[in-house]
């Protein structure tokens, strides 16, 4: 083969795999051992150590995905977040957040950085001025999440990096959203790229798991805390990652194209007054996103006029599921005002955009004409229950 960079998709099937030198199989075994020998002092495998044969072919991966030198697998998407965060930080230090993350991300900041005396700041907005006001003489980390859950706001990664590496801060992003597929920050400069693995990479509703990408440099930090506080992920679901990785290319490609069908059909439709999408022209940061995303995600939101009530509606709904999580292969779709932001104020609500009416929808890979008939015949029944109501 001529020295062509490899794909997407080969990377997602190959890149990693364990041969099976005994019985010669198409796929990596699975070593569930707890215990091996030691080669010398160097290597000893433990699980713990995120370093046994299934935690390292998943690693190499997950670094080929993201475009970094290494990568590490963790039990849980907030186990990478927690563990990536307290490696670069100590007693003293303070921490630039963007102003919506994760509502996990945000309650482990809250909770847990002031019992270190780690202080943070979230920023106002999404600009360069935004959050170059809150760097301060002893920031040492700036924490991103684009595409923002739930308005699928965007955060420019090139100024990110930019800002960090002038100011000498570490740069951590959150890429769940966009998953491996759509958005690369280490090409954009970023240093530190964490995802919830139980969302895209995942993809079936059935992994709870965390990845993190970095340099090896970056890495050694994290991994020397990371076997310290314990996070790591049972080979088992190691393996069940990789094999469900392996199609991630082609599930998230045709999220995307849903996605964007049904963010358009939405935007048109009388009972819908707002829909937020990065690939739709109207987002107020399509450009962004069209500079650092190969594609837009699966992932989008849209406001119901306030005539409709969104429970009755998401209850009238008989294929795309109700559900708290995101990034399978089935639909699904939540409020957030009555789940993921519920313990806010409503008027914090209000002052982040988040309407009573907003609806989060996870696009999922079925046919886009099931997906269209199923929205419409609940708007169809929500709409004469309105009528028999007058
Ligand atoms: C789900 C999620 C997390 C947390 O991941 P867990 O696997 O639930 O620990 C972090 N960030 C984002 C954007 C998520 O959606």
């Amino acid at each position: 083969m001529k020295s062509k960079k490899i794909g997407v998709n080969t990377i997602c099937t190959h890149v990693g795999e364990i041969k099976d030198e005994q019985f010669k199989g198409a796929i990596s075994p699975l070593y569930m051992s707890s215990s091996y020998a030691y080669e010398n002092v160097d290597i000893k495998r433990y699980p713990r150590y995120f370093n046994t044969p299934n935690q390292e072919a998943l690693g190499k991966k997950i670094a080929a995905l993201e475009h970094c030198e290494a990568g590490m697998i963790f039990g849980s998407g907030m186990a990478a977040v927690s563990t990536a965060l307290l490696a670069f930080l100590q007693s003293g230090d303070h921490v630039v957040v963007q102003k919506t993350i994760y509502g996990g991300a945000y309650n482990f900041m809250v909770e847990e950085f002031p019992k270190y005396n780690i202080e943070f700041d979230f920023t106002d907005g999404f600009s360069e001025a935004d959050f170059a006001s809150k760097i301060k003489p002893n920031t040492k980390v700036i924490y991103v999440e684009t595409p923002s859950n739930p308005l699928m706001l965007i955060t420019d990664l090139e100024m990110i990096s930019k800002l960090a590496k002038k100011h000498q801060l570490v740069s951590m992003i959150d890429n769940t959203f966009a998953s491996p597929i759509n958005q690369n920050p280490a090409d954009f400069g970023i240093d530190i790229i964490i995802h919830s693995a139980t969302k895209y990479m995942g993809g079936h509703s059935d992994i709870c798991a965390g990845t993190v990408a970095a340099s090896k440099e970056h890495m050694d930090k994290i991994w020397n805390l990371g076997k310290n506080l314990g996070g790591s992920l049972s080979d088992y679901t190691v393996w069940l990652l990789e094999r469900s990785i392996k199609t991630m290319g082609i599930r998230v490609k045709a999220q995307n194209r849903n996605a964007k069908k049904m963010a358009k059909w939405l935007d048109e439709h009388p009972l819908v007054s707002k829909v937020y999408y990065p690939g739709l022209k109207s987002h107020p940061d399509y450009k962004i996103a069209r500079r650092q995303m190969y594609g837009f995600t699966g992932m989008l939101s849209f406001e119901l006029v306030p005539s409709i009530n969104p429970q009755a509606f998401m209850e009238k709904l008989l294929m795309i599921k109700q559900s708290m999580s995101l990034a399978g292969v089935e639909s699904t779709i939540l409020s957030p005002s009555k789940t993921s932001h519920a313990l806010l104020s409503a008027e914090e609500r209000k002052r982040q955009g988040i309407a009573e009416g907003l609806l989060r929808f996870s696009v999922g890979i079925e046919d886009k004409h099931d997906l269209i008939a199923d929205l419409e015949q609940a708007f169809e029944a929500v709409a004469k229950k309105q009528i028999q109501k007058v």
